[in-house]
């Protein structure tokens, strides 16, 4: 719905878009029960028609395509940023959005070649021939955490209904790695997909067409959402950081975030507040982005933490069954990607609660100064939640007053109180 109130889809071309819907959807740890809920993660997009919709309305108010181009360089200047592209031509802007997603050159530039602090690396298929196929699996582990070369992985999986046909079926695998040198290669994690997945979804892979093998790194940084380091460039999307670490739902993070970030880009443009602090303010420091990092380092396996192999599957089924205890206003948001100050306190309030022996082992699992960064950026998140409820209103009554700049500045910190507190959210 953010894409039509954005105005860039209506509902028709939504429908059109939807390759196929799918509910009820599970999350699970093996062999300690499953929660199901619905509408979650729940429709299959084509990303053809999508792209077909948008370009054909896009090419019709004046937008022009430059398909199969690649971006070489870009020069910016005091009053304008020239793109050029490797085929040779130039292009001229007042702001250049980066959308060129995870490897985008740009942002390996701001963030000079640094390591990412962690990686999710996944493995998967599409495949015809899966009889059982009506509900989907938005988390779901099979095994504890297990070898790969030197390396120790925990494995998950996501399975939903593909939109090719009614037997057709894609299954993700994927790990959280902290990026090493002995870190599983692709290709070992897509030989124990091979040997994983048949047992999984309760099927022989002799009865399976493989349609297509899909692969992807996802790396993470610690440091996100990315300010903006150059004039008139602010990355978008991918490239801006802003999705999150756990669920690499970037797609989801990106419609979130949409209306607050065209608002935000059409003001810069009108008000010509295109230096780079002024950017800046439209990616800030989101305390509920930040906070989430603790999940992905809980949810990866380490070598010699004395914790046991089963521990990740055995904190994942508490915290979700707490969060299932505390009802939809908990559950919902944590699985749409959206950290809240209350329902995080009191999801591990419940935890705490119900199994204090579990404490132990996530100080191992995670380590001492992780877990005080985070409190730090807990506390934020609280702070910001008490700004949005209580001093936006107020602010917001003396915007009009304020001088154009100081009033462009303030919307965008008003806005990251919001954004950053979870608030945006509706149930
Ligand atoms: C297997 C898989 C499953 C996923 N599932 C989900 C999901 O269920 N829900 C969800 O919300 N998200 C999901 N995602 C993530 C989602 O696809 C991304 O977050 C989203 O596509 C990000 O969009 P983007 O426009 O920022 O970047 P991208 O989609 O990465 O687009 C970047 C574009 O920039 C282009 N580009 C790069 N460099 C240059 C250059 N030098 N010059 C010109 N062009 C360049 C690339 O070719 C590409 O077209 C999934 C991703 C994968 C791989």
């Amino acid at each position: 719905m953010e894409l039509v109130e954005a105005g860039i889809l209506n509902e028709n071309d939504i429908e059109e878009a939807t390759a196929v819907s799918f509910n009820p959807n599970r999350c699970g740890f093996e062999n300690k029960g499953e929660i199901w809920v619905e509408d979650i993660l729940n429709l299959g997009i084509s990303p053809v028609k999508l792209i077909e919709i948008v370009k054909k309305r896009f090419l019709a108010l004046d937008g022009v395509i430059f398909e199969g181009c690649s971006v070489s360089g870009i020069s910016i200047y005091d009053d304008a940023a020239v793109l050029q592209l490797a085929e040779g031509n130039i292009l001229s802007s007042r702001l250049i959005i980066d959308a060129m997603g995870n490897f985008s050159p740009v942002v390996k530039q701001i963030r000079g070649g640094r390591k990412p602090d962690g990686v999710c690396l996944v493995v998967g298929s599409c495949a015809h021939g899966f009889k059982d196929n009506s509900t989907s699996d938005v988390i779901y582990s099979s095994s504890s955490v297990k070898k790969v070369g030197s390396a120790e992985v925990q494995y998950f999986w996501e399975a939903f209904p593909a939109g090719s046909g009614p037997l057709d079926r894609t299954t993700y695998m994927f790990t959280y790695v902290n990026p090493q040198p002995d870190s599983p290669k692709l290709e070992e994690l897509l030989e124990d997909y091979w040997d994983l997945m048949p047992k999984y979804q309760g099927v022989s892979i002799d009865n399976l067409e493989i349609l297509r093998v899909i692969y992807g790194i996802f790396p993470t940084y610690c440091e996100s959402p990315l300010p903006a380091a150059f004039n008139r460039v602010l990355q978008f999307g991918d490239a801006s950081g802003i999705q999150s670490p756990v669920s690499f739902g970037g797609f989801g993070s990106l419609t979130r975030h949409l209306g607050r970030l065209s608002n935000g880009i059409y003001e810069a443009i009108n008000g010509d507040f295109l230096d780079s602090y002024s950017l800046s303010l439209l990616n800030p420091y989101m305390p509920n982005l930040s906070a989430s990092w603790l999940f992905q380092r809980a949810m990866s396996a380490k070598k010699q933490t004395n914790v046991s192999p089963e521990f990740i599957n055995e904190l994942l089924d508490i915290n979700f069954k707490s969060m299932q205890r505390l009802g939809d206003p908990v559950l919902r948001p944590f699985l749409q990607d959206v950290i809240q100050f209350g329902p995080l306190a009191k999801t591990l309030g419940l935890v705490m609660l119900t199994k204090p022996q579990i404490l132990p082992s996530i100080f191992k699992q995670v380590d001492i100064p992780v877990l005080f960064d985070w409190s730090g950026h807990f506390f934020m998140l609280g702070y910001y939640t008490f700004l949005s409820s209580f001093m936006d209103p107020v602010i917001r009554s003396w915007l009009n007053a304020f001088p154009s700049k100081m009033k462009y500045e303030w919307k965008r910190r008003l806005e990251a109180w919001k954004y950053g507190s979870g608030l945006d959210y509706r149930l």
